[in-house]
């Protein structure tokens, strides 16, 4: 079945099976995230160190076998394992007739009876298809004595061994890292085709915002959700357009969607998409895009609004992307994991982004917790004095509280199926060290 487009699903929601915008489990709000999509295709050419964090707009083929010759993995001595008659290792004497460095080959041939000093990296001379490492010799003059038996091939790096000519090092829609840096320097290459970077422009909206550096009015809050979102959104390694807080205000509203329209890939907002409250980014959205508005099946984090908005001038018909997230500064970072995060990957080129890593642990607390709904709670993941991995929620659960975000380094995710938690329950948990 074709999926059909956003604005049959605005305009009538039935021509979707088991779609429920005011019940929507997070697993379908993800699938049809996806389905929305449209990933840069703009490609530039980058140095190698510029590429860290960018995805591959093209596979890479190994134009060489690294490593290029066989080679010492040890300090040692290198021999035909012919010299050697079986179960005879401690009665064989070797001659050593040179030195080779890595970096500076020996370059006679070894013949049986012989061996070479050779020293980790240097290239195997020829005769030779054995290294002994030097801690198993003896050595007496200009001979060895061997003190073990060895395989042939002991202690023998092959060419290619880590990468064949023309074998696939690494696909397009690979995110670079360090590690790539160096599998990619290791082939010599110093350029590579990535996709460009991905621009997200993002504004706070709500009359209740102060910006750091005024006063705080009574009733006034200072806005924390471009923080979070700066960082996040650094994280991911994207071009960040700051827009600022913008007032409840429809024609300053307007003005901003727009000018993010025109000029970003996505476009983030917090607040102002719950309903109840001084509802015009609905009304504005409506008017300049086709944007899905969803009560998701899940704690914290329940509004979220996703669609596309189209820029308003008349040179420029950029379409964007759109989140909306709820304004609560937890349920902001919530669903800015679990839904904007894969998105953006995707969007940046990825073809199959890997989903944050999930572990079992043992809750070290009660939870109370309603089926039918996905909760997302902050917790604290340690290895108890026991051995094991236990993660302990944090103090404060409400959506509001950023410190106990702060102190999480895990969500304990508590699927629809899962009721109260006792604790000593095993749960699954969702780590956030080295993503956040
Ligand atoms: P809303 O989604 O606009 O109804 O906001 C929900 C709650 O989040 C309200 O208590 C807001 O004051 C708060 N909130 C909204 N935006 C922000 C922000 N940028 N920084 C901190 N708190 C916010
Ligand atoms: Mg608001």
């Amino acid at each position: 079945m074709t999926t059909p487009s956003l604005s049959q699903i605005i305009n009538d929601p039935s021509c979707m099976d088991d779609y429920d915008p005011n019940s929507m489990p997070v697993a379908q709000a993800r699938t049809f995230i996806r389905q929305f999509l449209s990933p840069v295709t703009t490609i530039e050419n980058l140095s190698l160190r510029d590429t860290l964090g960018r995805v591959l707009a093209a596979d890479i083929l190994s134009p060489c076998n690294v490593p290029n010759h066989d080679n010492s993995a040890m300090d040692g001595y290198a021999y035909a394992i012919e010299s050697v008659a079986a179960g005879e290792s401690a009665t064989t004497s070797l001659k050593i007739i040179g030195t080779a460095f890595a970096g500076k080959a020996f370059n006679a041939h070894v013949k049986v009876g012989e061996c070479v000093r050779v020293m980790t990296g240097a290239v195997i001379p020829t005769g030779a298809n054995t290294v002994i490492m030097q801690e198993r010799v003896s050595i007496a003059g200009d001979s060895i004595t061997l003190n073990e038996a060895q395989k042939q091939g002991a202690n023998v790096r092959y060419a290619g061994e880590d990468l064949s000519l023309n074998q696939m090092v690494l696909a397009a829609g690979h995110l670079m890292r360090p590690a790539d840096l160096g599998l990619i320097a290791s082939l010599g290459i110093g350029e590579l085709s990535v996709f460009r970077k991905l621009k997200v422009a993002f504004f706070s909206t709500g009359d209740e915002l102060t910006q750091i550096g005024q006063p705080l009015a009574s009733g006034q809050i200072y806005d924390s959700n471009r923080y979070t979102i700066y960082g996040m959104l650094s994280r991911l390694g994207v071009e960040i357009i700051d827009m600022g807080v913008v007032r409840d205000d429809p024609a300053l509203l307007e003005n901003a969607l727009l000018a993010a329209a025109n000029q970003a890939d996505v476009i983030l907002t917090t607040g102002g998409v719950s309903v109840g409250e001084a509802d015009y980014m609905k009304d504005l959205l409506a008017k300049h895009g086709q944007v899905l508005f969803w009560k998701i099946a899940m704690k914290p984090g329940r509004p979220l609004a996703f669609g596309k908005v189209a820029g308003g001038s008349s040179t420029n018909k950029n379409t964007a992307h759109y989140f909306g997230l709820p304004g609560n500064p937890v349920s902001t970072m919530v669903t800015f994991y679990q839904f904007v995060r894969e998105a953006m990957l995707i969007l940046m080129g990825q073809n199959k982004p890997k989903p944050l890593p999930m572990l079992n642990a043992i809750c070290t607390g009660n939870i109370k917790k309603m089926t039918g709904r996905t909760e997302f709670q902050r917790g604290v993941l340690y290895i108890a004095d026991d051995g094991l991995w236990k993660v302990k929620p944090t103090d404060n659960q409400s959506s509001g509280v950023l410190r106990s975000m702060s102190e999480a380094n895990c969500f304990i995710v508590l699927d629809d199926t899962v009721g109260n938690v006792a604790a000593g329950a095993m749960v699954q948990v969702q780590i956030l060290e080295g993503i956040i």
